[in-house]
């Protein structure tokens, strides 16, 4: 681990193993912090804070960054490859989101000399009155396994820029390349504590959002962990930050291009293995083009390569460890029970070489009602539900009929339309005629059940800050000291 600008294991020596879902096999041994390296890391978090962190400016802060981002850019290829041996995410997408995460730190750090407060003019011309956006301290990010370099950076990024010192706690289920990102943030001359890399299992995430010495919380993770670490930090009146789960609607209507929609469509459920939160596992399709854009998406999706993730070539890979791999074979079983339809997967690939990981063929289900499991709960897997709709208020309907909030897909050429769709549907991000695209300066974050606050963008300071107000009096007369002037 990476504590106080040293390398450690645990005190107790406890470790855990990391296995590679393609092979099954262990591959790496993980410290399983022990609650006095936890203290340790909070400690060095807390010195470093109200010590070292303070005495750099914003420009020095965002050189630092600078330096980490050109950092990332060099090793790419290597924390991809480790990436993808620890969760399956196929390698052509996690290099690219190293090179993602490299510009937010470039975006942060530009910002990171531009956290202005307001001057603010008083009706009383003797009170000069002014804010400052102020770092908030020692920010716990906890993240979920699915793209752990992505997801911490998209935390730690605005955090540092604002001036705040971090403790990052991966999943157990994909620790590696956070330690391995930590050598680089000890290259690109962090001082030490301001970034620490604490690893192990749920008990140590707990540990650490009861630790009296947070003073904020980003969390990126399920709702339901979500919510106890809600709950946690409001005992302890902790400013939190939950990026959570999805259910996110593609409504597709019959005046889309439908080339470009059935890409759209097949992408944004399977790409990464239908493991990320903003995965469009809802696909509604307007009824008169229903069975035509249907065999469509279903003849693409039975030619999406399975394989190695570390190919390049590959376009899914293995779901990403045993637990999410029976949860998503229940869930489709399930579906079955229910009534749903299978039209193409449902069940493991039979190819020889895709036996040794935890491969499930791209799943496709119509017969689909709104209320069954399977299109009200997450899956967080190769997993999609088609509904069929008739009209653009039955869209909206079917679209918001769901307790999440994290993001949505409109298909059509009709301006109109699209004006209509996006004032009416309850989702942080909705996308038009494309579907998974970010940028570092567009915020990211959902409503509901999907959670609360913004990632990325300006917005994202914001999470990160306090306005502390100043008010200073110019003036020579006595005030009375028993009445508040107003
Ligand atoms: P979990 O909620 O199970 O875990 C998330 C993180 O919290 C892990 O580091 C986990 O550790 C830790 N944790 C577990 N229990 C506790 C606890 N009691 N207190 C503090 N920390 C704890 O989610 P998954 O890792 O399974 O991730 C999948 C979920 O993440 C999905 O719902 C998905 O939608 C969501 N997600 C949301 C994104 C967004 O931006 N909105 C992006 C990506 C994923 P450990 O794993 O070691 O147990």
């Amino acid at each position: 681990m990476y504590i106080n600008g040293q390398w450690c294991n645990s005190s107790d020596g406890e470790t855990f193993e990391s296995i590679n879902p393609y092979t099954q096999q262990t591959w790496a041994l993980i410290p399983q912090a022990s609650n006095d390296d936890i203290d340790r890391a909070v400690q060095s978090a807390s010195e470093a804070f109200y010590s070292r962190w303070k005495d750099f400016n914003g420009t020095e802060r965002a050189k630092l960054m600078n330096n980490l981002a050109d950092l990332l850019d060099e090793n790419a290829q290597f924390l991809a490859e480790v990436e993808t041996t620890d969760n399956g995410k196929v390698i052509r997408e996690t290099k690219n989101q190293v090179h993602f995460a490299a510009r937010g730190y470039r975006f942060f750090a530009g910002a990171a000399n531009k956290i202005y407060g307001e001057v603010i003019p008083l009706d009383d011309r003797e009170l000069f009155d002014y804010t400052l956006r102020t770092p908030l301290g020692v920010a716990l990010l906890i993240i979920s396994w699915n793209s752990p370099l992505s997801l911490i950076s998209n935390k730690l990024a605005p955090a540092i820029a604002a001036g705040n010192t971090i403790i990052i706690k991966p999943s157990e289920h994909a620790s590696a390349s956070s330690l391995e990102f930590a050598k680089l943030v000890e290259k690109a001359g962090f001082p030490p504590g301001v970034i620490n890399v604490v690893t192990g299992d749920g008990k140590v995430g707990k540990y650490l959002t009861e630790h009296p010495g947070i003073q904020k919380i980003s969390f990126t993770g399920g709702a339901e962990t979500g919510k106890r670490i809600a709950e946690t930090a409001a005992r302890n009146l902790v400013p939190t930050t939950l990026e959570l789960g999805g259910k996110s609607p593609n409504i597709i209507f019959e005046d889309a291009e439908i080339s470009k929609a059935v890409v759209g469509a097949v992408a944004g459920i399977f790409a990464a293995t239908g493991q990320t939160c903003i995965a469009g596992s809802r696909l509604l399709v307007q009824k008169s083009i229903y069975s035509e854009f249907v065999e469509k998406v279903v003849e693409k999706s039975k030619s999406i390569k399975l394989g190695n993730p570390l190919d390049p070539e590959t376009e899914m890979g293995p779901v990403a460890n045993k637990q999410q791999f029976d949860k998503i074979l229940t869930m489709i079983e399930k579906a079955k029970s229910d009534g749903a339809e299978v039209l193409c997967g449902g069940n493991r690939p039979q190819n020889e070489e895709l036996q040794s990981g935890y491969f499930l063929n791209p799943t496709i289900f119509s017969n689909v009602k709104n209320d069954m499991q399977i299109a009200c709960e997450e899956i967080f897997g190769p997993v999609l539900s088609i509904i069929p709709f008739k009209d653009v208020e039955e869209a909206i309907e079917i679209a918001n009929d769901t307790k999440y909030g994290l993001a949505a897909g409109v298909w059509t050429t009709d301006f109109k339309k699209i004006h209509y769709l996006t004032n009416k549907l309850e989702a942080g991000t909705v996308w038009v005629n494309t579907y998974r695209t970010a940028a570092p300066n567009a915020p990211f974050g959902g409503i509901k059940n999907s959670g609360y606050g913004k990632e990325r963008s300006l917005e994202a300071i914001k999470e990160f800050t306090y306005v502390k107000n100043i008010m200073i009096n110019f003036s020579n007369e006595e005030r009375d000291p028993f009445s508040i002037k107003v």
